[in-house]
């Protein structure tokens, strides 16, 4: 771990009086408009981490690819706790990579995958103002792709897609399209198109410039540029490539007629994609897609914050919490929230008002996140993402601002997928369990559901690795020695409903045996299956059965 990585857990929270600051507006305009925070979005092995090596190539901030792999080499399929500690220091690290790019700062947000999958995986995605969508041309749209792009979808963010491992044996592009379009129901706009696959793959076609980039294999280096040719219809290339040349022209004449043209307003809006081929692992189209975000995607945007609507260059310094990351050093109880600038100039040592404790701190220690180390923040603008060390008094969905009541909206909690209900080894612990269970639950670590039915406490989750996580937490940080065992549950749904009477009744019913509360108090449906789930809907339709619920 990074050595200029504060210490002491509180060090950055000091409560202070009041002081006023003065803010160029100019100079926050100019920062914001040169930022593009994205992430990624993939199913596992489609390249996503031999894809953000070659991103970070672009900007200089590594030298040579191959530095991102050091965190896939471990498994966190272990329960020892200090090699969950060493993979987090590095996956902490790698989380939130800043680097400069044509005169852009670009914020590349991590979103992790296997097992690390969490809800932190979701949320990460409120954070962003657009995605970059890696498909695997070989194997089409994945699962996890299809759960992160529904994520996308609920704040309409602009998605650019890359087919990958072009270099290879793929699918047909024209039926990759189609599936894109039919199971993530996002219009497909291709702006590059390829020129055969695996041992004939030859490059691609530029469908807006009308030029053709000639694929070379195996490039490590930044500065690698691919030959161009101008048009598709160079004598050049039938000398080139005689046999695909002639599907190229059909192809690109089929998709002219049948795929939808690039359109700005409409990725924009995010219900078109424009989409890339390429090869991650050759650096073949991974410019174009970082150009692409750059041109077309926007800098950070207005953020709803309940009372009204935030614009990221007004001066006043505001932004919110959308992830906790616990224990970087096991020596402390310190986890790092992951802030979202929203506006204004974040300073160091400067005074912001945490506005649920109601509670003005000074932020003296703050980490960023380069590259290739984590290090001190010395300012930060809206779209940029700071680390704040802190002792427990940060919950996901925190907001911070100057002083006003600002709430920011839409980082969700995600109806859980696993399950499992808690033992304890020693009941004389049942407090401290409560008490643990009551702050991790509150800080989005795990959600925690109380059956009305019963006295067990059951966790919920949306990756395995979150249980895993909370046993290790509770006994460290709680002295709570914790056994999780299997349940019946198999999904789980917020309930609301406007008429109480209604409510009540499904409450006294059968269905109301597998109702319990959230740590906030909220109703849920501990469904035993999909069929049980579908079932009581059909039986109830006056109650709304929501897969997410807002930050209370
Ligand atoms: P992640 O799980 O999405 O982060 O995927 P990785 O970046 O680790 O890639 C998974 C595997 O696919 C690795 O073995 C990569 O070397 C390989 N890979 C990535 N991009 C390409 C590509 O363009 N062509 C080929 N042939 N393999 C690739």
């Amino acid at each position: 771990v990074d050595s200029s990585v504060p210490d002491s857990a509180d060090a950055g929270l000091a409560e202070t009086g009041s002081e006023t600051r003065t803010v160029s507006s100019e100079l926050i305009a100019k920062e914001v408009a040169r930022r593009r925070t994205f992430g990624i979005i993939s199913h596992p092995d489609a390249g996503k981490t031999t894809l953000t090596e070659k991103l970070l190539l672009f900007s200089g901030a590594i030298q040579l690819a191959g530095t991102v792999k050091g965190r896939k080499s471990g498994r966190h399929a272990t329960s020892d706790w200090m090699e969950i500690e060493k993979q987090r220091g590095i996956s902490v690290a790698s989380s939130v990579m800043q680097f400069e790019y044509r005169d852009h700062v670009v914020n590349l947000l991590d979103t992790p995958g296997h097992q690390d999958f969490s809800e932190d995986t979701y949320r990460v995605l409120t954070a962003v103002d657009s995605a970059l969508m890696v498909i695997d041309a070989a194997k089409g749209v994945e699962e996890q792709t299809i759960k992160l792009l529904n994520v996308c979808r609920m704040r309409n963010t602009p998605i650019v897609t890359f087919m990958n491992k072009l270099d290879r044996e793929t699918r047909d592009p024209l039926e990759l399209l189609d599936e894109v379009e039919s199971v993530l129901k996002i219009e497909c706009a291709p702006v590059t198109w390829p020129i055969g696959m695996g041992k004939n793959f030859r490059g691609v076609y530029h469908l807006l410039r009308d030029e053709i980039m000639l694929f070379a294999p195996g490039s490590e280096k930044a500065d690698q540029t691919f030959e161009i040719v101008k048009g598709i219809d160079n004598p050049k290339l039938v000398e080139m490539f005689p046999l695909e040349i002639e599907q190229l022209k059909m192809e690109v004449e089929l998709v002219h007629g049948a795929s939808h043209p690039f359109d700005l307003d409409a990725f924009l809006a995010g219900t078109r994609t424009p989409v890339f081929f390429g090869s991650a692992i050759n650096n073949f189209g991974v410019r174009e897609i970082l150009n692409a975000l750059l041109d077309w995607a926007q800098p950070p945007r207005e953020r709803d914050a309940t009372v009204r609507a935030v614009q990221p260059t007004e001066t006043p310094f505001s932004g919110f919490v959308f992830k906790i990351q616990a224990n970087m050093d096991p020596a402390h109880r310190d986890r790092i929230a992951f802030l979202r600038v929203c506006s204004g100039r974040f300073e160091r040592g400067m005074k912001v008002k945490h506005l649920r404790l109601n509670r003005e701190i000074k932020v003296s220690s703050v980490v960023t996140f380069m590259a290739s180390s984590r290090e001190q923040v010395e300012e930060a603008y809206a779209g940029d993402i700071i680390g704040l060390p802190n002792h427990g008094n940060m919950q996901i969905g925190d907001s911070f601002s100057e002083g006003e009541l600002l709430q920011f909206t839409g980082i969700p909690y995600f109806a859980p997928e696993f399950f499992r209900s808690v033992r304890l080894r020693n009941p004389l612990k049942i407090k401290q369990l409560q008490k643990g269970l009551q702050q991790l639950g509150e800080e989005g670590a795990i959600q925690v559901f109380k059956p009305i039915n019963s006295s067990d406490m059951v966790l919920g989750g949306v990756g395995v690795l979150q249980f895993e996580v909370v046993a290790s937490r509770l006994m460290n940080e709680y002295g709570v020695d914790a056994v999780f065992e299997g349940t019946s549950i198999s999904t789980a749904r917020w309930i609301s409903c406007d008429d109480k009477k209604k409510l009540a009744e499904f409450e006294k019913s059968s269905a109301g045996h597998n109702l319990a509360h959230d740590a906030a108090g909220n109703l849920a449906y501990l469904a035993t299956s999909g069929v049980n789930l579908r079932l009581t809907q059909e039986r109830w339709p006056d109650i709304v059965f929501h897969e997410t619920r807002e930050h209370a």
